[in-house]
């Protein structure tokens, strides 16, 4: 199509009257206007059948030859697939279909011109790999399965909101330029911070730690930064964590929060996302029951009988995790304290049944790890609520208490008990819509190799 007789119009006074949503059998003979994009069209001669999409869905708009200028009607035949339109026309009844309506245009606008073919199909699962999608991602979000996708994950957010808001919990935000690591040494993305290092934020660990001291329970949604160096189809440098933090309390009442927060939102998937499930082939997990919860020393136990070469003290891999649990929920409870993170409490000498000693490698910690399968949603713990303990186990782990100084000093005002859990919102959408890749659950992934768009 030649761009230069061909203009775009500007929107001017145009406003839709109707989502493709709001258009049925009740409107027949009605004047509408409505807006949206093209996502593909059929040329019958003299008669074009355009369907045009909007936030909701398509509607099918019957360009006839006869009752355009021919200009107009050759424009439009030419207009490629994502180009803009605003029409006002009148609803009809759909030949051929007796509960389906199609809009006839007394006026068309093109809004918007794609000057070029879409790269791939607006409405299949693509063919095209996930790099050239990723490089035209506002597009590629455009398909189908996308949008199925995406309007699950706006579900799996409100309901978390609506999860912490039953229960008390105030939505915080955290600072995400921070001066010292978390959890100590890797991971960080060094920034400038006028004239000094600072590093973006890992999560907000020891902040909303602090906030239990002002609102008890707490809760965010906000990015995590992570140098991950590895390539794996479920680790990004920028991810949604959704972190809970609350006061007298410990880990096993944070893990009940977790396993009703999970039910709250397969529920709530359940009912408002049918449709998408449908298209998407899937039906959640069923969850009915509570969750198996497993000792970390059981489960290496129960996994030494196939796999003798694993010891205690090591990271499982998720492959045998999944040969073992298969797609289900479940918590890995009581993991070596020398594999988390300094704040996580340990198990005290009197919690252990056999009330003997316990020399510090073997030390277990009040800690749980989400699990589907084999991939980690999340993790939580009870935290260390006393300084001189806290900065004991910093020294253990090799962090500097020093740097820390902005953080320990709040604990001479008394910090309460608390304990909360981080669960990864990406991990989540990949775990329960079953997606290959982590990418798919995100809107402009980041990582080793890809910085924009
Ligand atoms: P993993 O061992 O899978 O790398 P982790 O134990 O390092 O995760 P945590 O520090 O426990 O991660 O973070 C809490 C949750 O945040 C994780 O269970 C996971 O769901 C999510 N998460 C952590 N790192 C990433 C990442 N790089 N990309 C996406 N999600 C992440
Ligand atoms: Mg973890």
């Amino acid at each position: 199509m030649d761009e230069k007789i061909v203009h775009e119009d500007d929107l001017g006074n145009l406003r839709r009257s109707h989502y493709s949503f709001q258009i049925s059998r009740s409107n027949i003979d009605e004047s509408v206007v409505i807006v949206g994009w093209i996502s593909s069209k059929r040329d019958h001669g003299n008669v074009l059948f355009v369907q045009l999409r909007d936030q909701f869905g398509e509607m099918q708009v019957v360009v006839k030859k006869k009752e355009l200028s021919s200009d107009l009607f050759n424009t439009i035949r030419n207009l490629k697939e994502h180009s803009s339109l605003g029409i006002t026309g009148v609803v009809v009844e759909q030949k051929n279909s007796l509960d389906q309506v199609e809009i006839i245009p007394k006026e068309i606008k093109i809004l918007s011109i794609s000057n070029k073919p879409a790269p791939f199909l607006t409405q299949a699962v693509s063919s095209v790999g996930i790099d050239t999608r990723l490089d035209l991602r506002a597009i590629d979000l455009r398909r189908n399965h996308l949008q199925y996708i995406f309007k699950i994950r706006n579900t799996v957010i409100n309901s978390i909101r609506e999860y912490f808001n039953e229960n008390y919990f105030v939505e915080v935000n955290t600072p995400k330029m921070i001066a010292t690591a978390t959890e100590g040494g890797a991971a960080l993305f060094p920034i400038f911070y006028y004239d000094r290092e600072a590093f973006l934020a890992q999560s907000p660990q020891l902040y909303k730690e602090q906030l239990t001291m002002a609102f008890e329970s707490v809760f965010e949604i906000a990015p995590i930064f992570r140098a991950e160096p590895s390539r794996t189809n479920r680790h990004l440098s920028e991810a949604i964590s959704v972190d809970a933090e609350k006061a007298y309390v410990d880990y096993r009442d944070m893990m009940d929060h977790l396993e009703k927060l999970i039910h709250h939102i397969i529920n709530k998937i359940n009912t408002k996302n049918a449709n998408e499930l449908e298209n998407l082939g899937i039906s959640l997990p069923q969850i009915n029951n509570s969750f198996t919860r497993i000792t970390y020393s059981d489960l290496v136990r129960k996994l030494q009988a196939n796999h003798k070469y694993i010891r205690w003290g090591d990271d499982i891999s998720p492959k045998i995790l999944k040969d073992l649990f298969g797609d289900e929920f479940f918590f890995i409870i009581e993991w070596p304290a020398s594999t988390k993170p300094f704040y996580v409490k340990s198990i005290t000498e009197d919690d252990y049944s056999a009330g003997k000693d316990i020399d510090e490698k073997n030390r277990l910690s009040e800690s749980f790890d989400l699990m589907f399968g084999g991939l980690e949603l999340s993790s939580g713990s009870t935290r260390i609520n006393n300084k001189s303990m806290l900065m004991e186990n910093m020294k253990k782990k090799g962090l500097n208490d020093k740097a820390f100084d902005y953080h320990l000093r709040v604990f001479d005002y008394a910090v309460p008990p608390h304990a909360g859990f981080g669960l990864g919102l990406e991990r989540l959408i990949m775990a329960i819509l079953r997606l290959d890749n982590i990418r798919d659950a995100t809107f402009y992934p980041r990582d080793i190799d890809r910085l924009t768009p």
